[in-house]
């Protein structure tokens, strides 16, 4: 059987499998790129930009089928699911009204010179290799900005991803961006090692697990390409004494919730003043069993299933082995009886340093609530972890919450907020939860030729 396969997580049944890409295909795949890169680059920056806006559109006026396509999928609750099918047509949008002054070359001080001047160029076919979690959102971020600048995509999805990898090149390619300058694979490992380690191939692009991470990191060093990383995180939502607990607490237990707990810049950790953790864990403990877990399709559902019963199955042992260690449960944490990746939504405290749950990610609907005595405890509990996504601080006092924000280890710190994503921001970590940027002029600056042209 195909790896490639739709097996729909709240039901366990296999909707759809998809033939996997044959040994000639690697090849075939990256000869079809590499021509396309000669005309896709010669087509003017105004066309790429109009493709964009088509394909933004697209996003727009198919928001109900594709969103029950990733629901069917990968568990996502509708309403959420409606909520990724705009920010991705929003990305695409952004791109194709911003990238073309962005591409404008940069006139430098000539000294002694006539004219010198930075063009930013593309520089060929890259491979992106997306995960499951937000199926539109994380290759909208990825292809947008490299089809704004030239460069052409070759794209593997996550194997549950199959059919909305094969509706987003179908978009692409109906907006008008020829075949060769997008192509959708469902390759293996290997296949993709070999993509990576072929002259043709200019970058990748991985978002994933730290695993996944490194082991395409390292093909990439080895054949001297550059790669962006895009890793886990155990983002910290650090309350101040001065914040609203119950109001914050509401905030963080939805947050947390979001997506069953499946995205990497979730609030999985929450650092609270010793004197409000009663009323914090209450809050969200109240909100996490009083959460509706069910049909993802049935629009009243907020926390859908995992997005496999492996998936279910390792979180629920996470959980399991805190409790072995040490840690309260306060809600949940075990798997609902009968077909489907479902769990309840789990709250935690007394996890320690010691503790597998104090440093490793829980990707799913559980949230690990720790007390502290102060600010400055709070930071070090913060940044004690391997992981540097982002983080939020929540609190009345604006100055002393940016001051405390300024201290976190992360690449994306917020404020009385948590995880905004637009278009125009950039995204990215830093220690284990990768390097380099996505979106914003950021994310378009990562895969080109910065050159320089002077004339004497
Ligand atoms: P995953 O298992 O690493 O899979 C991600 C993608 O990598 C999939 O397409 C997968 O293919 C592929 N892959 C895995 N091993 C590979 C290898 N050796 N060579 C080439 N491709 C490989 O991650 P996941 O479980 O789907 O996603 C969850 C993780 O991603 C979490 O840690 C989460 O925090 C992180 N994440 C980070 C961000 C961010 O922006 N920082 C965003 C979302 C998720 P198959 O599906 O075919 O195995």
């Amino acid at each position: 059987m195909s790896s490639y396969v739709t097996l729909n997580p709240a039901t366990g049944k296999i909707e759809q499998e998809f033939t996997e890409l044959d040994d000639g295909g690697v090849s075939r795949v990256l000869s079809r790129s590499d021509a396309a890169f000669a005309e896709w680059r010669a087509t003017p920056v105004s066309v790429r930009a109009q493709l964009l806006i088509r394909i933004a559109d697209a996003y727009d006026a198919r928001q109900e089928e594709l969103a029950k396509l990733i629901s069917t999928e990968m568990g996502k609750p509708m309403k959420e699911a409606v909520g990724e099918v705009q920010l991705a047509g929003a990305i695409y949008r952004w791109y194709g009204e911003h990238g073309p002054d962005l591409l404008e070359r940069e006139v430098l001080d000539p000294q002694g010179s006539e004219e010198s001047l930075v063009q930013t160029a593309p520089i060929g076919p890259l491979v992106g290799v997306m995960p499951w979690n937000y199926p539109y959102y994380q290759v909208a971020r990825f292809v947008a900005p490299n089809l704004m600048v030239g460069n052409t995509i070759i794209l593997k999805h996550a194997h549950i991803c199959a059919a909305s990898s094969e509706v987003m090149a179908e978009i692409v390619h109906t907006a008008g961006v020829p075949e060769g300058a997008y192509t959708n694979v469902f390759a293996s490992n290997d296949q993709i090692a070999d993509m990576i380690a072929d002259p043709r191939v200019r970058g990748i692009s991985l978002t994933g697990s730290e695993r996944a991470g490194a082991s395409v990191a390292e093909t990439a060093g080895r054949h001297l390409k550059k790669a962006v990383l895009e890793l886990g995180g155990s983002d910290p939502l650090i309350v101040l004494d001065d914040g609203d607990i119950e109001q914050t607490a509401t905030i963080a237990a939805r947050a947390r919730l979001s997506n069953t707990g499946q995205a990497c810049n979730s609030p999985k950790r929450m650092i609270v003043p010793n004197d409000k953790l009663d009323d914090f864990v209450a809050t969200v403990t109240q909100a996490f069993e009083s959460a509706r877990v069910g049909d993802p399709t049935d629009p009243s559902t907020q926390v859908g299933p995992l997005s496999s019963i492996g998936a279910r199955d390792t979180v629920v042992e996470q959980v399991e082995r805190a409790i072995q260690q040490g840690a309260t449960l306060h809600a949940g944490g075990d798997a609902v009886e009968g077909e489907g990746a479902f769990m309840r939504p789990a709250v935690l405290t007394g996890v320690t340093k010691d503790m597998d749950a104090y440093s490793e990610e829980i990707f799913g609907p559980v949230a690990v609530i720790y007390g502290v005595d102060s600010a400055d405890e709070a930071v070090t509990l913060a940044n004690d972890v391997g992981f540097g996504l982002s983080g939020s601080v929540w609190g009345s006092d604006i100055d002393r919450a940016q001051e405390i924000a300024d201290q976190l280890e992360v690449g994306m710190a917020y404020i009385n907020e948590h995880g905004t994503t637009l278009p125009g921001l950039p995204f990215g970590g830093v220690k284990r939860s990768g390097f380099g940027r996505e979106l914003g002029r950021w994310g378009m600056g990562e895969f080109v030729n910065t050159r320089l042209r002077r004339t004497s």
